[in-house]
């Protein structure tokens, strides 16, 4: 029997649990296992640290469906991220395909996906979103500042719309295993490693319960994160702006000598002075802010703390 792992992200979806593995039953009996018999499934669901009764959830599934359900309840709040890598690092499926459990993601491209896979022979199907309705224009307009900026800056491509709705085979999951870093931005993990990789495309869609975890701030902190993990180039920008300032400032002095020589010395002018070094302080504090976030990444990964604490798991 070759298996195929589900994994599955919860923070405060008591809600969604149920709902979520009732979708995937229905898909698997109706689509996946009339087409693919030697495959079944594996769930790994990550409690990410819930407040409410997830865990419960969790627990009520894994005692209805022993053999195929497992969890890990984390012993805090650790974020999306260490979840994933949790639930990479315990399947032991031949395919592993990871999905929220809101049913944002729909389970009916299950089917394709791993036809793409087995049929088509690609390493990796991913999923992207084809509009971003029902979402406040404001954040779509940065998050498509936010793509066009990394892949200006990063070696890494990172596509855009791209969720992390993904499936992938056992030697791409290796390799994201692979990367020992303790601060993982996924999206560019999964795209770093490599290999041949369909997109499919799909509607945005409402979740099936609940409420999104993310706020604005999140967001930006996570593109934040994006950048800083995925290219060095803000570090180079203090010196552009360094040799900018410098260059600006040689044709202003010329300026103010020829000025001086053709209309004698005229004073005044200490307006211009003053936001002249307030821009400059400014810039200065801008730079040092950006060498300070690419210290405190490293400061974090010398650490060597885990990536997540389990409480229980099974
Ligand atoms: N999630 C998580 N830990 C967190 C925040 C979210 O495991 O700290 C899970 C959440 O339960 C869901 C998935 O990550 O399965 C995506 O979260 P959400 O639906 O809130 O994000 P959105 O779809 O709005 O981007
Ligand atoms: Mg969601």
């Amino acid at each position: 029997m070759k298996k195929i792992s589900i994994i599955v992200p919860c923070y405060n979806e008591q809600a969604s649990v149920a709902l979520f593995y009732e979708a995937v039953q229905q898909v698997y009996q109706t689509k996946i296992q009339p087409l693919w018999p030697q495959y079944q499934l594996e769930y790994w669901l990550i409690d990410d640290g819930s407040t409410d009764a997830t865990l419960t959830a969790l627990q009520k599934l894994a005692q209805t469906d022993p053999e195929h359900v497992h969890y890990v309840s984390f012993s805090r709040n650790f974020g999306k991220e260490a979840a994933l890598y949790a639930g990479l690092q315990h399947a032991t499926g031949d395919l592993v395909v990871v999905m929220d459990v809101d049913l944002q993601d729909p389970p009916t491209l299950l089917p394709q996906m791993i036809s793409g896979i087995l049929e088509e022979h690609y390493d990796v199907i991913g999923t992207k979103r084809v509009d971003r309705k029902g979402e406040p224009i404001i954040r779509s307009f940065f998050s498509n500042a936010f793509y066009g900026f990394i892949n200006r800056i990063s070696e890494t491509k990172i596509e855009r719309g791209a969720r992390d709705y993904r499936m992938m085979t056992r030697q791409v999951v290796d390799a994201v295993l692979s990367m020992p870093e303790a601060n993982r931005f996924s999206k560019g993990l999964f795209s770093w490693v490599g290999f041949k990789t369909k997109y499919l495309s799909y509607q945005n869609r409402d979740r099936a319960a609940g409420e999104t975890h993310w706020s604005f701030l999140d967001l930006v902190n996570y593109s934040i994160d994006g950048i800083i993990n995925f290219s060095d180039k803000p570090l180079a920008a203090a010196s552009f702006l360094g040799i900018g300032a410098f260059v600006l400032a040689i044709i202003a002095m010329i300026f103010i000598v020829v000025r001086a020589l053709v209309f004698g010395d005229v004073t005044g002018g200490w307006p211009s002075l003053v936001t002249i070094i307030l821009m400059m302080g400014g810039l200065q504090l801008f730079c040092l802010g950006i060498v300070g976030k690419y210290i405190s990444k490293a400061y974090l990964e010398t650490k060597h703390r885990p990536v997540y604490i389990s409480k229980q798991e099974r």
